[in-house]
């Protein structure tokens, strides 16, 4: 490609609207543009880098099994409607009408759809397990699309599906889709770590996203240095404390009426915040329950929403409620005669003689005890705490420290959430009728252009690692309009590095060698050679890698075996 045919209009400036490194390359390098929010053109150069990405993926996921299908974008509504999720999706999903008045939504997922063509044309045992994957399209109309095409409203996912007839055969193609993400992201020279996620409302263990490790990820990874353990901070745990020491001071009243806060209480009685509690109020399902938590920890409002009686997604009482139901304000609540219902987090039931509200307003409790003072259950005690750096890994192995990570796959158990809704079912060998369990597998193939770029850039622009660089070359001639030896040698080599089977950009324009440079740095291609009359005269160009601060000198015959060598 010639790069003065191409469309590649690179920026000097950075976008004013971009607030993170990637999407200010993206925008910057010329590789997409924006649409309106949420939604973007690929343009050549980052339209290269997708396919690459594709590419790898597909390859990975026919090793692996799975078969390739292609799903449409619009969904009628009585799908959504068999499956529960017409209602419960929300906003996310953007619904529409056709011409005859009929309600369709553009598939946000396609859990739906893969059951229907399950229930359709599948009908023996002797055809599971089977795994169906696609690449394609998804529109999910997010409350704040940002950071470019790393949350998007239409993005490409590769979505997978898998249908088996016991766990054991779940089992083993969930180890194979762990295993296919793991090649995947190590073709893609990614630092990445597969972490146990939340469930959702499925539940149970088998739950893993696939993280790019990069300090603007929006989630949070605890990970436990010296151990194996991995998880979102979603979902992670750390060892349980052990149980609380026997008493050592009386409950002991006091006026509090400008403490209204663990900080200003701990400050007033000159004790740490992990001697105090806090408690807050949420909605129950039969009525407003407490959670009670140490003072220096933070409520973990994923694992909260799953505690018995607990409405999920995770509601606060409002303050009417509050007083209504525990006799006091925010800022006086506590344990001790608490009239309604409460949870205990484990780190919380660990302490003796801690300081709390007296649900009287302005009033707290020193010297309280679970026991002694407020009859703990062991049935009330939980964990809804967020872990903290330095906490114990839950195995005991390692301690917690947290990492920022991009999440670019999950893959979960499904169970029978869509096959029995959408009565989806085989023979199995007795001749009876078995609904099949499921398991799902996404991958953000637009997120992932991004989070490449997060991990591999310098002040100047991207450093495309070789299996993504849009362009295997770049050959950059130096003035070639003035000088009809760099204007031959370049062509030369041109024509050689394509007959040589290699995808090569020719930076064959009438602009200054500055200009060149800066735009060679900025878009990132993997090889570059430099083709200038300085060199020509001894038969060298100029040979750098983007990731290389130095360049070599090459003699012209050898260059494009070396380039090639490159590539093996
Ligand atoms: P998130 O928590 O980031 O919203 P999700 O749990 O909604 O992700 P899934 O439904 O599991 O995501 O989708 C599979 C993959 O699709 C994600 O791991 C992510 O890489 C990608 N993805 C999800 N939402 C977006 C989006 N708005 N823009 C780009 N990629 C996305
Ligand atoms: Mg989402």
């Amino acid at each position: 490609m010639r790069q003065s045919t191409l469309l590649l209009p690179t920026l000097k400036e950075n976008p004013a609207d971009a607030d993170v490194i990637s999407h200010r390359l993206m925008l910057r390098a010329g590789l997409i543009r924006q649409l309106a929010s949420g939604l973007y053109t690929w343009l050549p150069l980052g339209l290269r880098v997708l396919r690459k990405i594709e590419t790898i993926i597909r390859e990975e996921m026919n090793i692996s099994g799975a078969q390739e299908v292609l799903m449409p974008v619009v969904q009628p509504a009585e799908l959504w409607q068999e499956s529960g999720r017409w209602q419960k999706m929300g906003d996310e999903m953007l619904r529409m009408q056709d011409r005859h008045e009929r309600d369709f939504c553009l598939g946000p997922t396609h859990e739906e759809v893969i059951t229907d063509i399950f229930r359709r044309e599948i009908h023996s045992y002797k055809q599971l397990p089977i795994n169906f994957y696609q690449i394609q399209t998804k529109f999910r109309d997010e409350r704040r699309p940002r950071f470019g095409v790393m949350r998007a409203r239409e993005f490409m996912m590769k979505d997978a599906y898998s249908f088996h007839l016991d766990q054991a055969s779940f089992d083993a193609t969930y180890q194979e889709m762990y295993d296919c993400y793991s090649r995947i992201l190590t073709r893609m020279q990614l630092t990445f770590r597969p972490v146990q996620a939340d469930t959702g409302n499925i539940g149970g263990d088998n739950s893993h996203e696939f993280h790019v490790l990069a300090s603007s990820g929006e989630d949070t990874i605890a990970y436990a240095a010296g151990g194996t353990y991995a998880a979102n901070l979603e979902k992670a745990t750390a060892l349980a404390p052990s149980s609380a020491p026997a008493p050592a001071e009386d409950l002991e009243r006091i006026d509090t009426p400008n403490e209204k806060t663990i900080d200003a209480i701990s400050k007033r009685l000159n004790l740490p915040a992990n001697r105090c509690v806090k408690t807050l109020v949420v909605k129950g399902n039969e009525g407003p329950v407490a959670i009670i938590l140490r003072g220096d920890h933070e409520l973990n409002e994923i694992k909260a929403a799953k505690l018995p009686n607990i409405v999920a997604p995770l509601t606060f009482a409002d303050e009417k409620e509050i007083v209504a139901s525990m006799g006091a304000h925010p800022g006086s609540l506590g344990p001790v005669n608490c009239k309604i219902d409460y949870l205990v987090d484990r780190d919380a039931a660990a302490l003796a003689d801690f300081v709390c509200g007296a649900n009287e307003d302005a009033v707290h409790f020193t010297g309280a005890n679970w026991h002694r003072d407020c009859a703990l259950e062991d049935k009330q005690i939980v964990d809804a705490r967020n872990v903290v750096e330095g906490d114990t890994a839950p195995d005991g192995k390692g301690t917690i420290e947290f990492l920022r990570g991009i999440e670019v796959g999950h893959i979960f158990q499904l169970d029978k959430a869509y096959s029995e809704p959408l009565e989806a079912s085989v023979l199995d060998k007795e001749g009876t009728s078995q609904i099949p369990i499921m398991g799902c597998y996404g991958m953000g193939v637009t997120r992932l252009v991004a989070a490449v770029i997060e991990q591999n850039h310098d002040e100047d622009g991207i450093l495309w690692p070789q299996p993504l660089t849009p362009y295997d070359l770049h050959i950059v001639a130096l003035n070639p309009q003035k000088s009809t030896a760099v204007r031959e040698a370049a062509e030369k080599l041109y024509a050689d590095a394509i007959a040589a089977g290699l995808e090569v950009l020719l930076d064959d324009r009438d602009e200054r060698p500055g200009v060149k440079f800066a735009d060679a740095d900025l878009i990132g291609i993997h090889q570059r050679l430099v083709v200038g009359d300085r060199g020509l005269k001894n038969d060298v160009v100029e040979y750098k890698l983007r990731h290389e601060a130095s360049a070599t000198e090459v003699s012209l015959v050898n260059v494009i075996d070396e380039v090639t060598a490159k590539l093996k």
